[in-house]
């Protein structure tokens, strides 16, 4: 089963002024082709809008994150259903701002993940080490321990995706050296069961100038980009380098 490369952008608790517009500027700039896959995670407030207009022009739509339910008396939260019924395709769960914001846990992410399955969609599971972890050699340790406890056991190669996002580079503009990202996703590759089908996103201020080279990793199959992909131009340019 090949390996097909997703470029997804997380807005995070942006709104755009133009957030539709933003759709049609990518579309327009050729980051729709055979052969790559195009996400945007919207806040959940325009998942079902975007979905409407990203569905125009092939690109596919994702909530933040979701619930473990269905639905019920959970004041605030949105269940993978709800996002499915709006458009959306994919989740992410386990993302390290909702780590480390709200505690989620191992546990959780997992129930999440299942729950999304269950609903339709794809999750993308978030792990990755902190700048301490790190620096105390505990990576190997710290991404394996997410994997087992993050990904359903019953899950397929094609249930989910994988997202490495080391927390230190995060939003900060510190991207991890190529040789780091390559020894990384081989490692995970090497974790998780039938690893060579799972698809490995890196995130962690992925730009316009860097993309290229790590899109190049063999066992990179596209990105998870926050900050970048606020601006439809710069995350186009990321898109096109796969
Ligand atoms: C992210 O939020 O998943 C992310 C990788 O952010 P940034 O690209 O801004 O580092």
């Amino acid at each position: 089963m090949p390996r097909t490369p997703l470029i997804a952008g997380n807005w995070k608790m942006h709104g755009l002024k133009d957030a539709l517009g933003y759709f049609d500027a990518l579309a327009a700039a050729g980051v729709v082709a055979d052969g790559r896959e195009i996400l945007v995670c919207p806040p959940a407030t325009l998942v079902a809008a975007a979905a409407a207009r990203a569905a125009i022009h092939g690109i596919a739509i994702g909530g933040q994150d979701c619930h473990t339910g269905t639905s019920g008396a959970h004041t605030g939260d949105i269940s993978a259903a709800m996002l499915r019924d709006a458009g959306a395709n994919y989740v992410i769960v386990g993302h390290s701002e909702r780590r480390g914001d709200h505690g989620e846990t191992d546990a959780l992410v997992c129930a999440k993940a299942r729950a999304a399955r269950a609903a339709g969609l794809t999750p993308i599971i978030c792990v990755g080490e902190t700048l301490s972890e790190r620096e105390a050699g505990q990576e190997n340790g710290i991404v394996a321990g997410q994997l087992t406890g993050s990904i359903p056991g019953v899950f397929g190669p094609a249930d989910f995706v994988v997202a490495y996002e080391p927390v230190w580079a995060i939003g900060t503009g510190r991207t991890a050296s190529s040789d780091d990202i390559a020894a990384m996703h081989a490692f995970i590759r090497s974790s998780v069961p039938d690893g060579e089908q799972v698809r490995i996103l890196y995130g962690g201020s992925v730009k316009p100038e860097n993309a290229a080279a790590i899109l190049a990793l063999s066992d990179v199959d596209g990105a998870l980009v926050g900050g970048a992909s606020l601006d439809p131009a710069s995350f186009a340019d990321i898109a096109k380098s796969v």
